[in-house]
Parts: structure tokens; sequence; C-alpha cells
């Protein structure tokens, strides 16, 4: 009997029961069956500083009391002032004036628009198309989608989406260009110039790209030199770079911000995730100030939600903000990290495990049919699915992620464990999904109820 058994909940998966959640501490998830899952991706690659931080709760108890809601038009607070100053100081360069969204796609929503209003405001008003690359995923709203490179998510909603111009991804396992790094020379990124030039310059606001690519490509490092020859391409033409740091910062790479690896300052970085470490909804775009002052000077930003600049939301953040400088866990990620790709390395014997790849706390584990040609498996085969089932039926969660290799098919997971994890709790997650992929390659996996799964000790 599932526990919710005339459930109203319109689920995000339909046709399979999902246990309840009763408690989380660090890196441990627990059930009301009183299972204990080994919360190895902090869900969607979003818990960093660990499940149950009282401290963040309390700040955004203490918040709620004193004033929980005034409109962004009418009123600033001072966690969202306060908050703003201190993320100033890991932002890059003058990067650094903070406009507070409720999510991910949001924030890629504002950062299109303000580059078109930007645009507007110097006098330039036939800039307005968003370059993407080919594999990326910048959302789920109709915009933020179209500029996704993501097709088996796309497919549905085509004549909803809007065409956007697109350049190869930075993705070298399955480089979109079939070339290999080095002898490339990294044409992925000369192809982003070449698309500006084809559509005219003159008609191109922006370059949307991750520093590392999330969970389209599994992790995906772009070679060294491609950030800053973006960085280059975008200064030559006069558009924007927006770099979507959504999934890469708050230290998920092992930097505060995944484009400190290549020193790029982009014109307007998008955030989400761990930026609340997951204790409640948020996004936000940190833009250059001579943006704001161009919008400024124009009359204003024509956009905003009911809940942006929001005071309970600025105070989680500003509470995660303080765990993640107190306790050092940008560096332990750095730390965590050698450890946890030491650990996932003999993996890579796997017959059906065709790369591992990340930085940080960051990984992907691609499958694949043949290791010699990358072939991917038959997407009815479900593979990335069938793995994270047998996973979670062990006690680990882990993040499948499908369409990697050529929109459709293409297998991972990844792993993205909190901050906070052990070098015991890593060794507990990595070997629990080299069991469950020892019985991988015998039959195609069908995803079985979790209910089914035992209990772990
Ligand atoms: N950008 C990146 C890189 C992401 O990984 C995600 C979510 O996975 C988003 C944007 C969208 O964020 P949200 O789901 O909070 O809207």
């Amino acid at each position: 009997m599932p526990p919710w058994p005339d459930s109203l909940v319109f689920r995000r998966v339909l046709g399979r029961e999902l246990p309840t959640i009763a408690r989380g501490e660090g890196v441990w998830l627990e059930d009301t069956e009183g299972r204990r899952y080994l919360d190895g991706s902090g869900g969607a690659v979003v818990v960093n500083i660990g499940h149950g931080r009282r401290e963040v709760a309390e700040a955004m108890a203490r918040q709620a009391e004193t004033a929980a809601y005034v409109h962004g038009t009418q009123f600033t607070s001072g966690p969202l002032e306060e908050y703003a100053r201190r993320l100033s100081a890991h932002a890059p360069g003058d990067c650094n004036r903070l406009y507070l969204v409720s999510g991910g796609s949001e924030a890629n929503e504002t950062a299109v628009k303000l580059a078109r209003a930007f645009h507007l405001a110097r006098g330039e008003p036939t800039r307005h198309k968003v370059v993407r690359r080919s594999i990326g995923y910048h959302g789920n709203t109709l915009a933020t989608l179209a500029l996704s490179g993501r097709p088996n998510l796309q497919a549905p909603y085509l004549p909803l989406l809007a065409s956007t111009p697109e350049a190869a991804a930075p993705f070298c396992y399955r480089c979109p260009l079939g070339r290999t790094y080095p002898d490339c020379v990294v044409a992925c990124v000369d192809e982003v110039e070449t698309v500006i030039e084809r559509e005219g310059p003159e008609t191109v606001a922006a370059v949307i790209a991750e520093p590392v690519l999330g969970a389209a490509a599994g992790a995906a490092v772009p070679p060294d030199e491609y950030g800053q020859r973006l960085r280059a391409i975008c200064d030559r033409h006069r558009v924007l770079l927006i770099a979507d740091e959504v999934m890469t910062g708050f230290g998920r790479t092992g930097r505060f911000f995944a484009g400190e690896w290549s020193g790029v300052v982009p014109d307007v970085m998008t955030l989400g995730k761990g930026m609340s470490g997951g204790y409640v909804p948020v996004g936000g775009v940190l833009v250059r100030e001579e943006i704001v002052k161009a919008l400024e000077h124009a009359g204003g930003f024509v956009h905003g939600f009911t809940f942006s600049h929001h005071a309970v939301t600025a105070a989680a953040c500003l509470a995660t903000l303080d765990i993640l400088e107190r306790e050092g866990l940008v560096e332990r990620v750095r730390e965590r990290g050698e450890r946890l790709f030491g650990l996932l390395e003999p993996l890579r014997a796997h017959p059906h495990v065709g790369d591992v790849r990340g930085r940080g706390l960051m990984a992907g584990i691609e499958l694949v049919a043949d290791k010699a040609t990358r072939r991917p498996f038959p997407r009815a085969e479900r593979r990335a699915e069938g793995l994270a089932a047998r996973c979670f039926e062990r006690g680990l969660v882990v993040y499948p992620s499908t369409g990697c290799a050529n929109g459709t098919d293409g297998d991972l997971v990844m792993l993205a464990p909190p901050f906070v994890v052990t070098e015991d709790e890593l060794g507990q997650a990595v070997s629990i999904l080299a069991s469950a992929l020892d019985d991988f390659g015998r039959s195609p996996t069908r995803l079985r109820p979790t209910a089914s799964r035992p209990a772990r000790s």
C-alpha cells in the first residue's frame, strides 16, 4: 500500500511511488519508513552546506517573524542589503550588483532581458539575439528552455520555443565538431565568433554559457583557454557574456565561482541552487556596475517578480554564506574533490563506464554501450534511470541525466554530495555506485518501484 494512496499532488514523476522524507542531517536523508540514504548528489546538485542546519532555519524564522514580505519596489531589507554586500567579496571584478529572484530559470530569464534592456539603453536597439551552445541547460521556462541544448526536454514544446543561434559546446568527450583536444585548437570557441558574425554582430545581445557544463553533459570541463577566448570574442563584438553559474556557483567546483578557474569576468552571472543550500527556492543575477548605471540612466529595468528581492530568501542565503565561509567549505571541496575523483578512477575500468569527468564535488559518470566507439545505449533501455534506481535501492541518491550523446541517447549520473561529506562517506557513496554498476551490464534495467528497496542498516 503506497503511503499516500489518494495523493492529490501532481508530482514531478508520474506512475512511480516516492518515499516520504522525514528528516535530513549532513549528507544523510531518512524517510518515514526509517530508511536512510546518502544524498550523493545534493538532490539536483543543490545541497552544499548539508541538511538540517539549524542556523539557516533560525535566520529564516527570525526574518519571517520580523517582516516576511515587502514588495521589491516599495522596501528593501537588512538581510538583502547585507547579503549583496557580503556576496560582492566573492564576485568577479565589478560584476557585483545583485538582483535576487526565486530560481535558476528566473535568473536566466532576467539575464536575457537585462542584456536586451542594456543594449536598448545604450542606443543599439537591433541587438536582441542570444547565442547559446549546442549542449547546455539554462532552465525550463519557455525562454530558458529555448536557450538550452537539451533536445529531449525541448521536443514536446518545440512550437512554443523561439529559435536561437547555436554554437558547438565545449564537450570534449563528444565533441560536436568531431575534433580532439588539443589538435582542435579549441575550434568550438571560434564557432561562437563565426555564429555571431553570421547572425550579424549588430543583432546579437549576449552569449550564454555554463563555465562547467552541468547535467546536460555531466560536468564536462571546457579546455583551459576556452573562457578567456570566449570573453575576447564577446568584447570584440560588444556582446554581453552571461555566465550561468546556477549549478557551479557557491563552491561546487572548488572555487567560489567556476569562472575563477579561468579568471573570466562575465558581464552578467546567474545564480541559484547552492546559493541558499537548498533551504529556500532562490536564484540571482550579478551584474556589472556599468550595466546597472546604463539602465538607471535610461529610466530603469522593466522587469520584476512578486517574490524578487525577498527578505526571508536573503536571510537564508546570508546564513548559507556564513557557513560556507566560516567552515572553509569551498577549500574543503577542492580537497574532497580530489579524493572523490581518486575513488572514482577505478570505475573507468568498468566495460560500460565511458568517462568520468568533472571538477571539485561535481562529477559525471557517463555510461556507454561500447567504450571504443563511445556508442551510447539506446534510450529505450533507460540505463541512467536504471543505474540511479539501483543506487537508490542501496541507499545512495545520484542524479541521472539523459541525451548527452545525441539529444536522445546518452546516459550519465552525477555525483555531487554536500561539501560537508566526510572521506568515509565519499567511500561509501562510490562503493554503492560500484556495486550498482556491477550488475549493470547484465540486462537492461527497468525502473523498479522504490518502495521495494530494502532498508539500510
Ligand atoms: N542553469 C543551470 C546550469 C542549471 O543547472 C539549472 C537547473 O538545473 C538551471 C539553470 C535552472 O534552474 P532552476 O531549476 O532553479 O530554474
